[in-house]
């Protein structure tokens, strides 16, 4: 279970009513009962329910049960689509290890605005399935020129371009032959509409960016986002 609450021996953590309704009514746990909790900074807990309620209650915080462990540090930019396919967006890309999600507005993006609040508890829910420690970011809207104006100099962009051919352009054969790098990495898709060509020229100027394929098919974009992702993670992935 994920609270926000940061967790250490004998620390009280309160409980929300959604956690006390998952708890004490979905899991029929009562008083005394033993949970598993993680603040997202300090490990997994075993904690002990001390107060059972309808609308809340508390859990005790007894020993680390295992330490802090960070995924490497990648970021996923994307530029959000339908509701629901944002929300997988991220949901995925949380199980799959990203350490940052960025939505972006691009050019071609329609997204004036996203839920953040929203796709932080998408990002919550996948950790506590996949059973890590760590719980991506999701950031701001920001639009894409403001974003790599502001690109860190040691940060490799990976922007996947529907537009190349090629196999020595592709994702997979990128991250094998760079796998020893130890670089701080990123990953950029693209919306519905693909990127104008102002974004591809302002991305072609910059060191870091790299035009990567994923092959000869134009996926949607959150296939992309899945396929990019699983390359990265089935090959620099920790
Ligand atoms: N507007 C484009 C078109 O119709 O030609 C398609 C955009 S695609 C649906 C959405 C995003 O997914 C792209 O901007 C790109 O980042 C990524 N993408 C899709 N297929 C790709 C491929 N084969 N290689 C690299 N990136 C791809």
């Amino acid at each position: 279970l994920y609270v926000e609450h940061p967790l250490g021996a004998g620390q009280s953590i309160p409980l929300t009513r959604d956690q006390a309704h998952y708890l004490f009514g979905v899991m029929r746990l009562g008083e005394g009962a033993a949970v598993l909790v993680f603040d997202g900074r300090n490990g997994e807990w075993l904690a002990e329910v001390s107060e059972a309620g309808k609308r809340g209650g508390t859990l005790v915080c007894r020993e680390q049960t295992r330490p802090q462990q960070n995924p490497p540090d990648l970021w996923l930019l994307f530029a959000p689509i339908k509701k629901a396919r944002t929300d997988f967006i991220v949901e995925k890309a949380a199980e799959m290890g990203a350490a940052r999600i960025c939505p972006v507005q691009t050019d071609f993006t329609n997204a004036e605005r996203i839920r953040r609040d929203r796709l932080q508890a998408h990002a919550v829910e996948a950790a506590e399935q996949c059973g890590g420690t760590f719980v991506p970011e999701v950031a701001e809207l920001a639009r894409l020129d403001r974003v790599l104006a502001d690109w860190p100099a040691d940060r490799r962009l990976m922007f996947c371009d529907e537009a190349l051919s090629g196999r020595a352009s592709r994702l997979g054969a990128f991250f094998a032959d760079q796998g020893a790098r130890a670089a701080p990495w990123a990953i950029l898709i693209g919306p519905e509409g693909g990127f104008s060509e102002a974004e591809r020229a302002r991305l072609a100027a910059m060191p870091q960016a790299v035009a990567v394929s994923l092959g000869p098919r134009i996926l949607r974009a959150d296939t992309a986002a899945v396929a990019a992702l699983t390359l990265w993670q089935s090959t620099l992935g920790d």
